[in-house]
């Protein structure tokens, strides 16, 4: 690393999230220096396909003009105002009516945040508040999955189900327990068919709720497709099993769309996708495209009557940030709605998502590849020591890891969750570079084969 480089300086001053410290002290990072559609470039000139639009949310990749002149408009007309005690400024109000004409039709009022994680600390709060609105605040439990992701404050990170984010905090929080998650691939029995696989795991929740007991379990968090977890794409009938065993017991659900949301699954939403009727959706990342920082959480009618008739009862809903509902990022996500409608971001998913799936099946032959899945413009492909008996990799070995250096160094950037490599481009993406995300997955798959086998 050059001496009073920028990576020489980050090394001195910057703690980076979710990263080895040491190793970067003695690597220094990448720095990148500007955005180009899908492209990011390097301050050393390198070119990089962005193949997972930063933290798959830069659904207008990195250069959209349109976003630039938004905030640059409204940081000139009102730089920040705020939304507590009956005050707003104007362009929360359009983002809020824009929302809301959106999403389903069962959502009718929105409230802003800054971050996914806040997203799904307010609507864990919201639902809190909710039961103790109805005089039953014994009703508080929520069930989230093995492998999903909500975020990593105290409360979302309870929610994270994944050991890099709980272990050593004394997580979960009371009140937070988790079920099993529907991946077919890894976690189906012996001979299990896929209609048994999700008969199975609604049986599970079944079991949860009543050896919890109903009355104290409040609510089912869930992205209808799993991130972070490793782009589970659950069986058609999963959902439908869920959501009629949440019925039996008057279990609200939430859907966390903060990755699906706005056409990654080649619908609007992932609930659109996966036939799910949430009472609460949280949404951030593509809301804005990640031009500036909100998230939103969608609330049902019987919600919103309870937050607002019971203020007298329970005071208001203490709840609110500073950031929330902050005018420069609601003028950049009403900018990207609408660029989303008037360029039809649904049907360019669905014209240009088939070339990445069927692309990346492709790889299906290859020795260490286990399971290609995804749909619309995410997938991921899953890398195994063994493909008969799907077992991974040693971890130590960290073959994800490597995959993803050797795809950087030919200038495509993945993401590894651990072995397995996601890909989820910026929606703008076009054929022929998905052409070329492909050839880099090709080069970076083939040395990696060659490195295992050594
Ligand atoms: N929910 C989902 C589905 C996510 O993928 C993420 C982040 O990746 C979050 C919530 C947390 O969002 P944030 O990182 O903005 O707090």
């Amino acid at each position: 690393v050059r001496s009073n480089s920028a990576a020489s300086r980050d090394i001195a001053y910057h703690l980076h999230p979710y990263t080895n410290a040491r190793k970067n002290e003695d690597e220094g990072p990448v720095i990148i220096d500007r955005g180009e559609g899908v492209y990011v470039i390097d301050d050393q000139g390198n070119r990089y396909l962005e193949a997972l639009a930063g933290l798959w949310c830069t659904g207008l990749g990195f250069s959209e003009e349109r976003l630039v002149k938004a905030a640059v408009d409204q940081m000139a007309k009102l730089p920040y105002y705020h939304s507590f005690a009956q005050k707003t400024a104007s362009p929360v109000v359009d983002l809020a009516e824009k929302i809301v004409e959106m999403t389903p039709a069962q959502l009718t009022k929105v409230f802003f945040a800054n971050s996914g994680s806040e997203a799904n600390d307010t609507a864990i709060k919201m639902v809190w508040y909710y039961n103790n609105a109805l005089d039953r605040p014994e009703k508080k439990k929520i069930i989230s999955r093995i492998k999903g992701y909500h975020g990593v404050t105290i409360a979302a990170a309870s929610l994270t189900a994944m050991p890099y984010v709980q272990a050593g905090f004394d997580l979960p929080i009371k009140n937070i327990i988790h079920t099993g998650a529907p991946h077919y691939y890894r976690f189906a029995q012996e001979g299990e068919s896929e209609e048994a696989f999700t008969d199975r795991l609604a049986q599970e929740l079944e079991e949860l709720i009543q050896s919890e007991g109903p009355d104290t379990v409040a609510a089912f968090i869930g992205e209808p497709l799993q991130g972070a977890g490793g782009v589970i794409v659950p069986p058609e009938s999963y959902w439908p099993k869920i959501q009629a065993v949440l019925k039996k017991y008057d279990i609200l659900l939430i859907a966390d769309e903060v990755i699906c949301g706005f056409g990654r699954t080649g619908q609007m939403f992932g609930s659109d996708t996966f036939g799910l009727k949430p009472d609460i959706m949280t949404l951030a990342k593509q809301l804005s495209s990640a031009y500036a920082p909100i998230s939103a959480v969608l609330v049902s009618d019987p919600i919103y009557q309870a937050v607002a008739d019971n203020s007298a009862k329970l005071g208001s809903f203490g709840h609110g940030y500073t950031y929330g509902a902050h005018p420069v990022a609601a003028a950049v996500a009403l900018e990207t709605l609408k660029i989303y409608e008037e360029r039809k971001i649904v049907e360019q998913v669905q014209a240009v998502g088939p070339r990445l799936q069927d692309g990346l099946r492709r790889f299906e032959d290859s020795p260490i590849v286990g399971e290609v899945r995804g749909i619309g413009l995410i997938a991921a492909v899953e890398l195994v020591a063994d493909k008969a008996s799907k077992a991974p990799f040693d971890p130590i070995g960290k073959v994800g890891a490597y995959f993803a250096a050797s795809a950087q160094a030919k200038g495509v950037i993945f993401r590894n969750l651990g072995d397995t490599i996601a890909a989820c481009p910026p929606m703008i993406i076009t054929e022929a570079e998905i052409d070329i995300l492909l050839d880099g997955f090709a080069a970076a798959l083939a040395e990696t084969e060659a490195w295992v086998a050594e």
